[in-house]
């Protein structure tokens, strides 16, 4: 706290994002990275675009993205006036809030979910209501179609649960909200789940959000985007051009370009990850523990005769990083990513000597 704080400043509760430390031989598990490289067609570009001399950093990058907009818009079947990007998906959804979510009424979403979103109401000053989920920690779409209300942000599947939302809930909720705008937080999608972006085509309040974070091995880069109705996107643009012109540099527009484009390494990928989790999940419930249904990169645990706050602490001990909140009702559960096969092997090694 300094003098030189405004108000607003004080008043800020700010994300805390899951720890990155510099510890060598680290297993982490904590923030939901890929354990694979991005598509070397992603280097490749990015060298490109560098040259023999870097001498095209000195110029500005592509103020409106085309290129990027053009691969989105290919590939998910779209208009290129239908995408939005920007510096990481947590940009874009903090100009979705500040553009489509800020209105008299509160917007709504689950009691348990991404925890950046309270902190954009936060920022923006948008009134919100927190809406239980139920005792199986899935979504009620009935408690999203009652009377008016700001907006909708769901993500699906929910985050730290890992519970997918079917495409038809989501449809009866964009259904029952012509008025207000229903955003959809795709970050993990594609690890099990079927996109609403076809949705977009019929409801013009319908957005969905994605991330090149998760499924695309591209957290360090800072790219997301968002595909819906052109004025919905019309008013990111807007925001965006009123804070800052040049969101994406030119080394994360090329390599985004890249790991758009190259569909077969990213089927791939993803096929390893579904994969491992299937294993982890059968291998940790025969050590006990319940485990959500998952439908993302990581799973969410908790062992009935074990204290999820010691476990998290032993395996930290053991250079095993997961993720745990003290949070009411989940302060029993771990969220642990899906690493590399020897990872997951790792971790269930040691939950197995932690808990026997
Ligand atoms: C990781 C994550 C994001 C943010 O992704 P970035 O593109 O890295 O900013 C957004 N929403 C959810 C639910 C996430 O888990």
């Amino acid at each position: 706290m300094s003098r030189f704080w405004s108000q607003t400043v004080r008043d800020l509760t700010p994300y805390v994002p899951g720890e990155q430390p510099k510890i060598a031989n680290l297993i982490k598990l904590n923030t939901n990275e890929h354990p694979c490289p991005p598509s070397p067609r992603v280097l490749a570009a990015i060298r490109a675009e560098l040259g023999d001399d870097g001498g095209r950093l000195r110029l500005y990058p592509a103020p409106n993205a085309d290129l990027l907009k053009a691969a989105i818009a290919r590939r998910y079947a779209v208009a290129p006036q239908q995408v939005f990007v920007g510096n990481g998906s947590d940009e874009v959804l903090a100009h979705i809030f500040m553009a489509l979510l800020k209105h008299a009424a509160p917007i709504l979403f689950p009691d348990i979910t991404y925890s950046f979103y309270p902190v954009y109401c936060g920022l923006y000053g948008i009134k919100h209501r927190a809406v239980p989920l139920a005792a199986d920690f899935s979504v009620n779409p009935d408690d999203y179609c009652g009377p008016a209300n700001g907006g909708v942000i769901l993500a699906n599947p929910n985050a730290p649960t890992g519970r997918l939302l079917p495409l038809a809930a989501i449809e009866r909720i964009a259904a029952a909200n012509p008025d207000a705008v229903v955003v959809i937080d795709e970050a993990y999608i594609d690890f099990g789940g079927e996109s609403a972006i076809p949705l977009t085509a019929r409801h013009d309040n319908l957005l969905v959000v994605h991330t090149l974070s998760k499924s695309r091995s591209l957290a360090g880069l800072r790219v997301g985007y968002a595909i819906g109705h052109p004025d919905l996107i019309e008013a990111l643009e807007r925001v965006k051009n009123s804070f800052n012109s040049y969101p994406l540099d030119r080394l994360a527009l090329v390599g985004a370009v890249a790991a758009i484009e190259d569909e077969d390494y990213f089927q791939a990928a993803c096929q390893q990850v579904i994969a491992s989790r299937e294993r982890l999940t059968a291998r940790l419930t025969t050590l006990g523990f319940a485990v959500l249904p998952s439908a993302a990169n990581f799973i969410f645990a908790r062992h009935p005769q074990h204290d999820a706050d010691q476990l998290a602490q032993a395996l930290r001990q053991r250079n095993i990083i997961v993720r745990h909140f003290k949070q009411p009702r989940i302060e029993q559960f771990l969220r642990i990513t899906i690493g590399s096969e020897a990872e997951c092997v790792a971790l269930a090694d040691a939950l197995r000597d932690i808990t026997g």
